[in-house]
């Protein structure tokens, strides 16, 4: 529930490398396991709610809304974590676990959005019923689909991005963010959406067969057998219209 000045509903927000050390103990004795929920295209139904709300009452958890779209839960315990786990995948609900297929962030797009040209929950639904149920995906990599060029899902910072244009999807790869943010370079233009789908698929192949534990995209832009050609500073102008 949102308050005047937010301090109820984050009673602890005063911590940080400024706090002091009664402030520090109180901070290290709160319960700090946490549990995310993978949502697709950050979308979560009614009745899903009401089970997250049920979990979250119950266990005393705070909803966390990522930036990936995906619905964190905080403040769970090592003796509860299980439980919730458990309760939360009895709901149908898919957790963050590794070697799951990333689900991809969505703007919203078309119908919703006037700028929209193309459907971008639906490309985000056929890409999950093709690759959702892969196993063993390596970390880290993210997919990102944005329904114009605008971008407002930053497809151009992420390891594989979609922008729908009046001519078709462009695609990129090799983006990134964080503490050395890379902008993702253009591989393909004016491409189909079955064309996105089967783009992904191989880009992922390629990932895990080039790929030990984890590693981000822009490491393998380089390499002479990249299956896709990778324009040289394309990334950085804005896709055509
Ligand atoms: S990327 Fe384009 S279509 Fe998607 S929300 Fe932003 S402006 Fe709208």
């Amino acid at each position: 529930m949102e308050t005047e000045s937010g301090a109820d509903f984050f009673p602890d927000c005063n911590t940080g490398p400024g706090m002091d050390e009664q402030q520090q103990m109180h901070a290290s004795n709160r319960p700090a396991e946490h549990i995310t929920i993978l949502l697709p295209g950050g979308l979560i139904a009614p009745e899903e709610m009401k089970a997250v709300i049920a979990v979250a009452a119950r266990f005393d958890l705070s909803c966390y809304a990522t930036t990936a779209q995906n619905l964190r839960l905080l403040g769970a315990t090592r003796e509860n974590l299980d439980e919730i786990k458990r309760m939360l995948k009895d709901s149908g609900f898919h957790l963050k676990e590794a070697g799951r297929f990333p689900k991809p962030k969505v703007c919203i797009g078309l119908p919703y959005c006037k700028l929209g040209l193309a459907d971008t929950f639906a490309l985000s639904k056929r890409i999950l019923e093709r690759f959702g149920n892969r196993s063993g995906v390596k970390p880290k990599w993210k997919i990102a689909l944005s329904g114009c060029p605008a971008c407002c899902t930053g497809s151009k910072l992420v390891d594989v991005g979609v922008v729908a244009t009046r001519k078709g999807f462009d695609v990129f790869a090799g983006g990134k963010g964080g503490l050395q943010p890379k902008t993702g370079k253009r591989i393909a233009r004016a491409v189909s959406e079955g064309e996105v789908v089967e783009m992904i698929g191989r880009l992922a192949d390629y990932h895990a067969a080039h790929t030990g534990k984890k590693q981000r995209m822009f490491k393998l832009l380089g390499r002479e057998d990249f299956p896709f050609p990778v324009e040289d500073g394309e990334g950085d102008a804005p896709a055509h219209r």
